[in-house]
């Protein structure tokens, strides 16, 4: 396909994306996303950009959610408010969602009546020295995991947002050691998957590294003041966080993380009018 024809794809990709957002059954709208967050982190000028891009995909996620609905997908969602087996596990953000949580609980965090950050920090403190490998054996719990529930609900990471169980007794079973596949709706996974590689594409365009890290010791870092102005101007603030990168690992790279690099690779070409690679969800 000639260069004028895909920026035609592309024009009218942006004119339905504009019209009805991220359309999951037109896989090829995420590209809006992609496009949108690239931008919003070139305005060099916005020393927020980085926390606004943050938001702006949990927007767009939630806005999706709601919209195309994934609930009733394969029977319905059991989870719950105050049902937090799910949260005993090692949670992973990026950069742009570390700096959006940061500024959505600052003000708690600030104020000496809120036990959050005390709470945060007698968690944090035991878990950060503990690998990787024991944190879902062990059932350590996350450090915004209060009273059951989750105590940073309206800031919480992309992944907390898009976990979602078919099946308690699973979940619980889970919980309790066995090994067993917790069944999750198809399209929520894909929403996940797609949004996620969405933020990484549009910061590894932007020159950033597209690590996810561990959230509570990532948010620690975050939540100083001038963290994001540090980051966005190219210092490594998250230096000695353990990220999302399985290379060497225990376990390793799955095909799973394949894919995804493959999905990040596509939507830092394409949705910019490049050749993508080979892949089996988009092509010109
Ligand atoms: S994923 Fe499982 S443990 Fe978590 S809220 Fe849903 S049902 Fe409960
Ligand atoms: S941030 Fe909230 S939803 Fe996510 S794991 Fe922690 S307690 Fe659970």
């Amino acid at each position: 396909m000639s260069r004028d024809q895909r920026r035609a794809v592309l024009k009218e990709v942006a004119k339905e994306y504009g019209r009805t957002g991220y359309n999951p059954d037109r896989a090829i709208t995420i590209f809006g996303l992609v496009t949108e967050l690239a931008e919003i982190m070139d305005k060099r000028s916005n020393s927020r950009r980085a926390s606004f891009a943050g938001a702006h995909a949990i927007k767009v996620y939630e806005n999706t959610a709601r919209k195309y609905g994934y609930k009733g997908e394969k029977g319905p969602v059991h989870c719950k408010k105050g049902c937090g087996y799910c949260c005993h596990t090692r949670v992973t953000a990026t950069a742009l969602e570390l700096f959006m949580l940061a500024r959505g609980i600052r003000d708690r965090w600030n104020d000496a009546n809120d036990p959050l950050k005390e709470r945060f920090r007698a968690v944090e403190a035991q878990t950060r020295a503990i690998p990787r490998e024991q944190w879902v054996p062990n059932r350590i719990p996350c450090a915004f995991l209060a009273g059951g529930a989750c105590s940073v609900y309206e800031s919480r990471p992309l992944t907390c947002r898009t976990y979602a169980s078919l099946s308690l007794p699973a979940c619980i079973d889970w919980f309790n050691g066995a090994q067993v596949e917790v069944p999750h709706p198809d399209r929520n996974q894909l929403l996940r998957v797609f949004i996620l590689a969405a933020m990484k594409a549009a910061m590894a365009n932007a020159g950033f590294e597209i690590a996810g890290f561990e959230m509570a010791h990532g948010l620690e870092i975050a939540m100083a003041p001038d963290a994001e102005a540090r980051w966005l101007a190219g210092e490594n603030v998250f230096a000695g966080v353990k990220n999302d990168d399985f290379s060497g690992r225990p376990g390793g790279r799955s095909q799973g993380h394949e894919a995804f690099d493959l999905i990040v690779e596509v939507f830092k070409t394409g949705p910019f009018g490049k050749d993508m690679p080979p892949n089996p969800w988009f092509s010109w």
